[in-house]
């Protein structure tokens, strides 16, 4: 796995006034991913996962530390990565093609090229019926799908996705990851990826980074022993058996590898 870093964290940490107190979320986080890498954060809820993707996505600036992507310095700039969040947040007064081609026209791309890519992929990924129709009579995996779309259609060298399918119950759940499992292996984007389940960030991964609870620092770094294409059973494996109470272990003990 060689290639340029696409993006890197170096020591960066953030903390929110609370009354007269500082209130740290993240003490000290350094990661990397590189080019067309599956990057999880993995950590338990409150542990500061949303924060770290504002950080990197510059709607907040850091209290310290450096994001580059690309090896440029980024820090607290805007513009620079793709976003897929936990809801869709697509807009309800236009149409799933519109808000895909609406997406791409405001980061520059010209307006038909933008049309002509958004019905070109949603066709491609069997979703040309819903083109024309308003996102609010899609299912939520419909939505999330199409959200995932946007993102990945986005100009931008790194896709954060953060917890995308949490909202999604358990069935429709298992069947976006292998969709954006096979989808994600055809065209090997660069993904940081956050979630708090164990076997997602298993299933998904290149290589995982385990966070402590808040305030979060980085207790163990992964690689996925697993070949790709992926298999959708690959939970059945003893390795990943193993590999799952691990993580366990180290988020149940909250501390660092020694
Ligand atoms: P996660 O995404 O891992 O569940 P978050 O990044 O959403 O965690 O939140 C981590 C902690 O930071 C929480 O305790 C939350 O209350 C606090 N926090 C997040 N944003 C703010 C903010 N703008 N002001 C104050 N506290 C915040
Ligand atoms: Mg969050």
């Amino acid at each position: 796995m060689s290639g340029q870093a696409k993006l890197e964290l170096i020591d960066v940490h953030k903390s929110y006034a609370r009354g007269k107190k500082r209130h740290p979320v993240l003490a000290s986080i350094s990661l990397t991913v590189r080019e067309g890498e599956f990057v999880t954060l993995l950590g338990p809820s409150g542990s500061g996962k949303s924060t770290l993707f504002r950080l990197i996505g510059g709607v907040e600036r850091p209290d310290g530390g450096t994001v580059l992507i690309g090896g440029a310095d980024t820090t607290g700039q805007r513009g620079h990565i793709s976003y897929m969040p936990q809801q869709a947040s697509l807009f309800p007064w236009q149409s799933v093609a519109g808000n895909i081609a609406s997406a791409l026209a405001t980061a520059g791309i010209e307006r038909r090229r933008a049309a002509a890519l958004a019905a070109e992929w949603l066709e491609r990924i069997g979703l040309g019926e819903v083109a024309d129709e308003y996102p609010q009579v899609l299912s939520g995996g419909m939505q999330q799908r199409v959200s995932f779309l946007r993102a990945l259609l986005m100009p931008r060298s790194v896709m954060c996705l953060d917890e995308p399918f949490a909202a999604l119950d358990a069935l429709t759940r298992a069947e976006m990851q292998a969709w954006l499992l096979r989808l994600w292996e055809e065209e090997r984007r660069s993904v940081l990826f956050v979630t708090h389940s164990i076997e997602e960030a298993l299933t998904l991964s290149d290589r995982i980074y385990v966070l402590s609870r808040a305030p979060a620092t980085v207790l163990r770094e992964i690689e996925v022993p697993f070949e790709r294409p992926r298999r959708a059973d690959v939970w059945k494996e003893p390795a990943f058996v193993a590999l799952k109470e691990d993580i366990l272990a180290l988020l149940e003990r909250g501390e660092g590898r020694g």
